[in-house]
């Protein structure tokens, strides 16, 4: 069993140190696998700044939070509100269409479109149902003939097939209203002119009207309101439209887990006794950003708060949703 001589073994190459050929051979081993790494890296480091923007990835690391706050807000609400389509679970969208009222209620593959806004919000409207996959509106309720209401009705007409269209028998003779009228009747569609009392099913959810037209109503369209009050498992909504003190002191009141406060928050809805009586665990104000009329009133929210209701607004939430599975409620705020 000889041993090479020419090749010492481990233990004198560890002895004769940096002065052998073996020790100079690794050497420039190491030194060839450090350039090829480093080339390696550098070519790493290239595609990735080809493939990202430069400046993008320095705002947000120098701090624009709020824009990454925001994303990651609607990231959640996204999800929620998908989560609530999968499951099948009730929605009802409260729009921000400015100083004015529109709702839509999505009840698996039925729908209620409570109100279009004005005028100038038709389209955002059509749009917001549009981008919810909206093709039919199986109810459409326009609660009364005022422009904040009824502006935008003529726009939803034109674009979505319509099933049943309620209004209350009161007319009036502005040019808004024309505009709706003709727009249902070019569409070979007719008015349902509801009473309270008078029920009908989306797909789980029961509606039932609860006042409209009264015999004040000549003076004031306010109070020909449709008041809808709708229940979904022990779930309940009450749509009030701009029904004032007199309509609510017409009738008794159930308690409603939601409620779509009367007249944007006026002081001359949500009079104390109807607030006693519905006790809403949230309530929704639809208005416009520094609003001429200064709504909501101060002393509606007040009363709201003092018996616990949280207070949801248009002009400071956006679109607001408000999940039901028929025991639980989950609200969600700038919905897009
Ligand atoms: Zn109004």
């Amino acid at each position: 069993m000889g041993q090479r001589t020419n090749e010492p073994n481990l233990w004198e190459k560890v002895k004769q140190g940096k002065k052998t050929k073996y020790y100079k051979r690794s050497k420039w081993l190491s030194r060839i696998a450090s350039l090829i790494i480093l080339i390696v890296l550098l070519l790493l480091g290239k595609s990735y700044w080809d493939s990202h923007d430069f400046n993008s990835y320095l705002q947000n690391a120098v701090g624009n939070n709020v824009i990454v706050e925001n994303a990651i807000t609607q990231d959640i609400t996204n999800t929620v509100e998908n989560q609530a389509e999968v499951d099948g679970n009730l929605r009802v969208y409260y729009l921000d269409v400015g100083q004015a009222d529109s709702i839509l209620v999505m009840d698996k593959d039925k729908t209620m479109l409570i109100d279009a806004g004005t005028n100038e919000a038709g389209n955002t409207v059509v749009n917001f149902l549009k981008e919810k996959g909206i093709t039919r509106i199986d109810y459409l309720v326009g609660t009364h003939p005022h422009e904040d209401h009824i502006g935008g009705l003529d726009d939803v007409i034109n674009n979505f097939d319509i099933g049943t269209i309620y209004m209350p028998k009161m007319q009036t003779t502005t040019k808004t209203f024309e505009d709706v009228l003709d727009a249902i009747s070019n569409k070979g569609l007719q008015v349902t002119t509801p009473v309270a009392g008078d029920a009908f099913k989306l797909t789980n959810a029961t509606c039932t009207i609860m006042a409209t037209d009264t015999e004040d109503t000549e003076d004031n369209l306010n109070l020909s309101s449709i008041v809808i009050r709708m229940t979904y498992g022990g779930n309940s909504f009450l749509f009030m439209g701009d029904a004032e003190e007199e309509v609510e002191a017409s009738r008794s009141w159930l308690p409603s887990d939601v409620l779509k406060v009367g007249h944007h928050g006026s002081k001359t809805s949500s009079s104390q006794t109807f607030i006693n009586q519905v006790m809403p665990a949230y309530a929704i104000i639809q208005v416009g950003k520094d609003n001429s009329y200064n709504l909501p009133n101060q002393e509606t929210i007040d009363k709201l708060e003092a018996i616990g209701t949280k207070i949801y607004r248009t002009d400071k939430d956006g679109n607001i949703l408000v999940i039901s599975d028929g025991t639980n409620i989950q609200v969600q705020t700038n919905v897009k």
